[in-house]
């Protein structure tokens, strides 16, 4: 039987990979997706219902790359012809002094990203009594928030893949990538045996990244890429309140600084219920989830909602929760570079995108195929923070002068 050779492997179906197989295919490469589990599976990163958009980082390399995604975004969803991506007011919450939201604030300013900072009165005005802040904290509002549907960013993203001529393949688990000696490309091996042949190769496969590339590269490459258990909760708006917390009455999505890191979308998904969440959870190896809520956020969480929006919210305890994966790096830094060695610069590896690449992921997609047909990806964004090497300089990786904004123990 012959063997097609494809130019590009994109190895892991989540929103990285399925953004790389669109712009890979949508450039006329031969393109392969190669997915372990079912096509919109539910056990890593890309599932659910709502993620937020938010240009307000700390480190200005992000903030420059949500700019950047959202044509991007635009152009996939006028492709085809429906939305996945829903604008709104993004609002930043916490103490003044907050090292972290501090540094947003400096970030908006650099980044020309226009940014109002009010005091817990002000905020009270700007969202019609909405948010209580505490004496002490600011707002920080931008433009440049609302949500995105993953589960159906990533179906878009894979139908626009076959549309352009890629090849997907879920329940195709790989356990061996190597060089080809006969056509000096590569060599993909699933674990049913089955083997594809491509001359280059893209690995975004989430929280198994750690595993799948100590193994491809017999221990030469050792990524710290942990995997976390998190949990989205909904809770249940009071009745007679339900609107106030809809996007189309002009609810933001937000997020709260310091401890607990809380996090939240208008109401869109569910009737009735809003987003509240925190950004935090269990470490975890992929194969042992428990899919179960992380009861130790709870009381933080009730604690955070009665603050934050009285009694217009039931805070006795979620109506519902989700379980999801991040796969977190020690500095919350993605990873993004070439795997080396024997491939030199035909592999490249997307991962550790540690709670917050989403909204990015088709600016990653077409980074990861400009990296593997020049070398090099030019742009507003700084691929500098993203090298692999960082964790031999130092296994904590890009120093920051805040708190980390994950938190995994409780
Ligand atoms: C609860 C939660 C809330 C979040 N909120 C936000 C947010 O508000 N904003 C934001 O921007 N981001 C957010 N994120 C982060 C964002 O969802 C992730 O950064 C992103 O989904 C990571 O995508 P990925 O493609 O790297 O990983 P994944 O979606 O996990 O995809 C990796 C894929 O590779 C497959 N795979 C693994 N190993 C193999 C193998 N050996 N062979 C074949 N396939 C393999 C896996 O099955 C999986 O489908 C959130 C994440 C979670 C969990």
């Amino acid at each position: 039987m012959e063997t097609i050779e494809f130019d590009v492997i994109v190895i892991g179906g989540g929103i990285m990979g399925s953004c790389a197989a669109y712009e890979s295919a949508k450039r006329g490469l031969r393109t392969l997706l190669l997915e372990q589990f079912d096509f919109l599976h539910h056990r890593g990163s890309s599932h659910g219902e709502s993620r937020t958009i938010r240009a307000t980082y700390p480190e200005e390399y992000y903030a420059k790359m949500v700019l950047a995604a959202e044509p991007l975004w635009r152009e996939a969803e006028a492709e085809i012809g429906y939305s996945v991506f829903f604008k709104n007011r993004q609002l930043d919450m916490g103490p003044a002094d907050n090292k972290a939201l501090q540094a947003v604030v400096s970030c908006c300013r650099n980044t020309s990203i226009p940014v109002r900072v009010l005091d817990p009165e002000q905020v009270r005005e700007d969202f019609g009594g909405r948010f209580r802040l505490p004496d002490g904290w600011v707002g920080v509002v931008t433009e440049h928030g609302g949500v995105i549907k993953p589960t159906k960013a990533v179906s878009m993203f894979q139908a626009l893949a076959v549309k352009h001529g890629a090849t997907l393949r879920d329940h195709v688990e790989v356990n061996g990538l190597e060089r080809d000696s006969r056509t000096g490309g590569v060599s993909v091996t699933a674990k049913g045996g089955e083997k594809f042949l491509g001359k280059r190769c893209v690995v975004t496969v989430g929280a198994w990244a750690r595993r799948l590339v100590e193994t491809v590269t017999d221990g030469r490459v050792v990524l710290p890429i942990q995997a976390v258990e998190t949990n989205v909760s909904y809770w249940k708006i009071r009745t007679g309140h339900e609107e106030e917390f809809t996007a189309g009455s002009g609810f933001p999505s937000f997020a709260s600084y310091d401890f607990p890191y809380v996090y939240g979308t208008p109401s869109i998904e569910f009737p009735g219920l809003i987003k509240v969440g925190w950004h935090g959870g269990r470490e975890i190896e992929p194969e042992r989830r428990t899919f179960a809520p992380l009861e130790g956020s709870l009381s933080l969480l009730k604690q955070w909602i009665e603050g934050r929006f009285g009694d217009r919210v039931d805070s006795s305890a979620p109506v519902m929760s989700q379980s999801c994966l991040y796969s977190m790096t020690p500095d919350e830094d993605y990873v993004i570079d070439f795997l080396g060695g024997e491939f030199g610069k035909d592999v490249v590896i997307a991962g550790g995108f540690s709670g917050h690449g989403f909204k990015m992921g088709p600016l990653v997609g077409r980074i990861l195929v400009d990296l593997l047909r020049s070398g090099s990806s030019s742009g507003p964004h700084d691929l500098d923070p993203f090298r692999m090497d960082r964790f031999k300089e130092n296994c904590k990786g890009n120093g920051k002068d805040f708190d980390h904004q994950v938190n995994v123990k409780l």
